[in-house]
C-alpha cells in the first residue's frame, strides 16, 4: 500500500499543517517578535536591563493570565518541567508526597519523589485513559497531579486538598493557558511553555502561593542537601530579580511572552478556554458520529479539552497519521508508548478551530482510501 503516496486536494489542508502536542504549532506573530528581538535582545546580557524587562513582563503576564491571586509569586528556572520534579523533590516535598499517577507524566513526577531522602511517596494509579482520585492520607505534604496528561488525554480538575499543612502542587505543562481554573486552588501550578504557550522547551514556570513559598524557604534553611542548579529557593530569590541562576533561552521568553499578550488581548484565560473547547468538541462529536473512531477516554468530563486522543477500528491510525504527515499535516501519531491505535491531535489555543475542521476533513479524505484492517 502507497499510503504515503496519497495526495490530499489542496483546497481540504489546513492552512497550518502542525498539530502536535508538544512541542506544538508556534504562530508566525511569535516568530516575528523573535525576528524583531534577534536585534536587539538575542546575543545580549541576562543580568541587563533589557532581558530582565522581558523576564519581567512574562512574570506579570503569567500572573494575569491564570489569575493569580494576591500573595502568588512567579517564579521561573531552567531545565524544563523534568527539572522542576527533581528541584520539587529536594525543596518542595518535606517528607512525603502523593501522586496520581494515569499517564507518563504524572508517573515520571512519582519516580522522581522517590529518593533517599523521603519516605517513599503514595502512588494512586489509574489505566490509561481514565483518572485515579487523590485521597488524604496522614503524613502526606505534597499532593500531585497533572492537570492535562498530556500522554492519554486525560484532564484532572485542579482542587486544593483539604489537609491542613498540605501543598497542592499541579502539573500544568500541557494544560497552562489552554484550560480554564481557579488558580487559589493550586499552591503550585508549573509548567514548561512548550505547548500550549507555543514557545520552545527549556525552561520552567510555577505560580507559588505564599504557602508553597514559605515551604521552599524552610525546607532551604533546614540544611538538607540541595544542589544549587535545582534549588526552588535560588529560583525564587533570582526570580524576584526577574533573572535566572544560570542563562535561560531568551527566544523561549520572547516566544512565550508574545503569546501571553496575544492571549491577554483576545480576552484572557476565558477566551483560550472556549476557543481549546471548540476545537477538542469538534473532533470527539466527530469521532462518535463515524463508525471507525471514538473518543480514547471514556467519561467525557476526563476529556482533555486540549489533548484529543481518538481510537480507530477497522482502520490503521498509524497509516492514517503517516499519510496526513505525507501531506505536511504532522505530529497526529499517538504518544509512542501508549501503543495505541490511536491519533493524539493537539488542540492547543494557538490552533484555530478552521484548521481543526478541516484536518478532520482530511482524516476522512484518508479513511476513505486505505484498506480496512481486521
Ligand atoms: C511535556 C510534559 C512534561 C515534560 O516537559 P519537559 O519540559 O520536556 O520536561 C511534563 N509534564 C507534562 C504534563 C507534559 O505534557
Amino acid at each position: 500500500m502507497l499510503v504515503a503516496s496519497l495526495t490530499i486536494p489542496a483546497d481540504l489542508l489546513p492552512a497550518d499543517g502542525r498539530f502536535g502536542c508538544g512541542p506544538s504549532r508556534v504562530r508566525t506573530e511569535q516568530v516575528d517578535a523573535l525576528v524583531a528581538a534577534g536585534r536587539t535582545l538575542l546575543g545580549t546580557s541576562h543580568r541587563q536591563r533589557p532581558v530582565k524587562s522581558l523576564v519581567g513582563s512574562v512574570r506579570r503576564r503569567l500572573a494575569a493570565v491564570l489569575g493569580a491571586p494576591e500573595g502568588y509569586e512567579v517564579v521561573l528556572g531552567n531545565g524544563g518541567s523534568s527539572a522542576f520534579w527533581d528541584a520539587a523533590a529536594f525543596g518542595l516535598i518535606e517528607r512525603r508526597s502523593q501522586h496520581l499517577a494515569f499517564g507518563e507524566f504524572g508517573a515520571k513526577f512519582a519516580a522522581a519523589a522517590g529518593t533517599p531522602w523521603l519516605e517513599a511517596p503514595s502512588v494512586r494509579s489509574a489505566d490509561p485513559g481514565a483518572r485515579p482520585e487523590p485521597l488524604v492520607e496522614d503524613g502526606i505534604d505534597v499532593y500531585a497531579w497533572p492537570h492535562n496528561e498530556t500522554s492519554t488525554g486525560v484532564t484532572a480538575p485542579v482542587q486544593r486538598i483539604d489537609a491542613p499543612g498540605a501543598l497542592t502542587v499541579i502539573d500544568a505543562t500541557s494544560a497552562a493557558g489552554g484550560i480554564a481554573f481557579d488558580a487559589g486552588e493550586a499552591d503550585v501550578y508549573y509548567f514548561a511553555p512548550q505547548k500550549n504557550m507555543g514557545s520552545d522547551g527549556g525552561l520552567w514556570f510555577a505560580l507559588c502561593s505564599p504557602a508553597a513559598v514559605e515551604r521552599i524557604e524552610r525546607i532551604a534553611a533546614s540544611g538538607r542537601y540541595i544542589p544549587e542548579f535545582l534549588s526552588l529557593a535560588a529560583a525564587l530569590t533570582n526570580s524576584r530579580l526577574d533573572q535566572t541562576l544560570n542563562t535561560p533561552a531568551i527566544s523561549t521568553l520572547v516566544l512565550l511572552d508574545e503569546q501571553l499578550r496575544w492571549i491577554d488581548e483576545q480576552g484572557g484565560l476565558a477566551w483560550a478556554a472556549h476557543r481549546t473547547a471548540e476545537s477538542s468538541t469538534m473532533l470527539y462529536d466527530w469521532s462518535e458520529r463515524v463508525a471507525y473512531a471514538r473518543p480514547f477516554v471514556a467519561r467525557p468530563e476526563d476529556r482533555s479539552p486540549v489533548v484529543v486522543t481518538i481510537d480507530f477500528e477497522g482502520v490503521d491510525a498509524a497509516a492514517v497519521a503517516a499519510a496526513l504527515r505525507a501531506n505536511g499535516v504532522v505530529d497526529t501519531e499517538p504518544y509512542r508508548k501508549l501503543g495505541r491505535n490511536q491519533l493524539r491531535i493537539g488542540t492547543f489555543v494557538s490552533v484555530p478551530p478552521a484548521d481543526v475542521a478541516a484536518l478532520i476533513g482530511c482524516i476522512e479524505y484518508v479513511v476513505e482510501r486505505l484498506p480496512r484492517i481486521g
